[in-house]
């Protein structure tokens, strides 16, 4: 039994809100309260003085690639302000490599290098090729396959993009790919192409598995080992929770870490829709699993994504009149899909980034609302990922609906600039936590890593400033009105995530039986400036009763 005392806690049980100590025996809470009666009320208790330090419930990541995050930690990072920086990290990476070793990177956003945004988008920029542009996207501010050749002419190099929409490779990897000139796009996607048909070297949205499936995988030792050291990150960052959106072999990466007893982060798994069948055939349900690792519900992907210019719009992108980006399915098909999940007890989470996109979800949902009480079955915990802009007529419906807003708050902050852009006016309801919040949906709240880095104080930063960390685009933020308080965010990375995990009766807050999963902080984030959540990590982490991680 541990006591923790001389500690400012922060419990979010509404009627005791505040205590300066509790009491943890194995993996629960006994206990929470003032010091003086728990000292004496629990004598034999191995106690630890924090030192006045704050101590809140632990973090949840509501959308994280886990196996991706950890893989990306050993890939070169292109996430650079201009093109050269990033080809000379790939250079540097060649100079070490073996002759036909793929090398892989992560992070390029094209949108942020060359000229800035603005004047970028004012107009009046070189004339585009007509054919071979991704869906209406500038091509002249694409990189090329030549750039990557002239660094790295003898290995096959493969780079994701931030957006994870689209790839960059080189003319090895295109060659391993065995894509030509005449090689057809794939159905939902497109290989980018020159005046004379030949592919640039950038993929697009399911096109880049024609490269990506080639890269050898890693085996599932290799990813567990990954997983184990990303862990200690996230527990620094002062996650203890995360809902995973990767693969089978991620699954299997985790299951083997639990069996190892190397697993001390509560996981929610999601499973790929190709997967349905498998899991309808063995009856598995949401829940199935145990308080660390439990299956969650069926991710569906209905568009792209903002960066691309593929998320599916009601109107077109600003400057592409053409351009509504690519809807994979409509609501009809989305519906086939949640009931025969719900026929055995699997929600549904589904990506959606554009306002139609989210439309054709919400029209599912409607559906399978009522198919759940037509046939008496449980309400499930259906979410929609991302949320990113919604039309003003279903901004209620996610609320009406209690369908869970996955959202992830540094998207905001990351993509403001794109989304002034290409959407214009209708950023209004972009990343619009607050009119979701006040139609009564729950957030859940997450970063998409390795998109976004998984720092959930980033994440709580741009919740409540809609600022970057460099303070634009002003004091006051992008659109202000959708800037959230302190608690409400602090809800949305513990309670929410808790609750899109059927677990609100045992995480997310800190009170008597629930899991003892909390960390330590030195500042108290709910009275000091939100700048200084910039700065912040955890001191101490706690997972199930055991202190996982001490800062020295
Ligand atoms: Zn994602």
């Amino acid at each position: 039994m541990k006591l923790l005392y001389n500690a400012y806690i922060h419990t979010q049980d509404p009627p005791h809100p505040t205590a300066s100590a509790i009491v943890i025996e194995r993996e629960r809470i006994v206990a929470v309260g003032e010091a003086n009666n728990l000292l004496h009320q629990y004598p034999n208790a191995e106690k630890q003085n924090m030192e006045g330090r704050v101590i809140l419930p632990g973090l949840t990541d509501a959308h994280l690639h886990l196996k991706n995050y950890a893989l990306s930690l050993q890939k070169i990072d292109c996430e650079t302000d201009t093109k050269e920086e990033c080809l000379r990290r790939v250079a540097e990476r060649a100079r070490k490599a073996k002759p036909g070793e793929w090398i892989l990177g992560h992070g390029w956003n094209q949108n942020m290098w060359s000229s800035p945004l603005p004047s970028a988008l004012s107009g009046g920029r070189s004339p585009q090729s007509k054919r071979g542009e991704g869906p209406g996207v500038r091509a002249s501010l694409w990189p090329s396959a030549s750039n990557l050749d002239a660094i790295a002419p003898n290995n096959p190099v493969y780079l994701t993009a931030k957006s994870l929409h689209a790839s960059w490779a080189n003319t090895a990897a295109l060659k391993a790919a065995q894509i030509t000139s005449q090689t057809p796009d794939p159905q939902n996607g497109q290989i980018q192409r020159d005046d004379k048909g030949n592919a640039t070297g950038i993929l697009l949205e399911t096109a880049m598995e024609m490269v990506g499936s080639i890269v050898p995988e890693p085996s599932i030792r290799e990813i567990a080992d990954a997983m184990e050291k990303a862990q200690e990150i996230l527990w620094k960052l002062g996650l203890t929770g995360i809902h995973d959106f990767d693969r089978r072999d991620s699954f299997m990466a985790l299951q083997q870490l639990h069996a190892e007893g190397k697993l001390k982060l509560r996981v929610l798994k999601n499973l790929p829709v190709e997967l349905l069948d498998q899991a309808y055939e063995l009856g598995l349900r949401a829940g199935f699993g145990d308080d660390c690792l439990r299956i969650g519900s069926i991710k569906v992907f209905m568009d792209g994504a903002l960066g691309p210019h593929t998320a599916a719009m009601f109107q077109p992108y600003i400057g592409e009149e053409d351009n509504r980006g690519i809807l994979n399915m409509d609501g009809e098909q989305l519906f086939e899909y949640g009931r025969k999940a719900a026929q055995v007890g699997l929600g549904l989470t589904v990506h959606a980034i554009g306002d139609r996109a989210n439309h054709e979800v919400l029209d599912a949902y409607e559906q399978l609302r009522d198919y759940e009480k037509e046939n008496h079955l449980p309400a499930l915990r259906h979410r929609i990922e991302h949320v990113q802009v919604i039309h003003p007529d279903d901004a209620p419906r996610l609320g009406k609906l209690n369908v869970i807003a996955s959202m992830q708050p540094i998207h905001a902050t990351s993509d403001m600039l794109m989304a002034d852009a290409f959407w214009g006016e209708r950023s209004r309801l972009a990343y619009a936590w607050r009119t979701q919040l006040d139609h009564g949906a729950r957030l859940a709240f997450g970063s998409d890593a390795p998109v976004e880095s998984p720092n959930p104080f980033w994440g709580l930063h741009a919740a409540v400033t809609r600022r970057r960390a460099d303070g634009s685009p002003s004091a006051e933020g992008w659109y202000p009105e959708q800037k959230l308080t302190m608690a409400e965010a602090w809800e949305g990375f513990t309670l929410g995530p808790a609750y899109a995990a059927n677990m609100e009766n045992r995480l997310g807050r800190l009170v008597p039986d629930y899991l003892a999963d909390l960390i330590v902080l030195e500042k108290d984030p709910f009275t000091s400036s939100p700048d200084d959540l910039l700065e912040m990590q955890s001191s101490a982490t706690m997972v199930g009763g055991e202190w996982v991680y001490v800062s020295r």
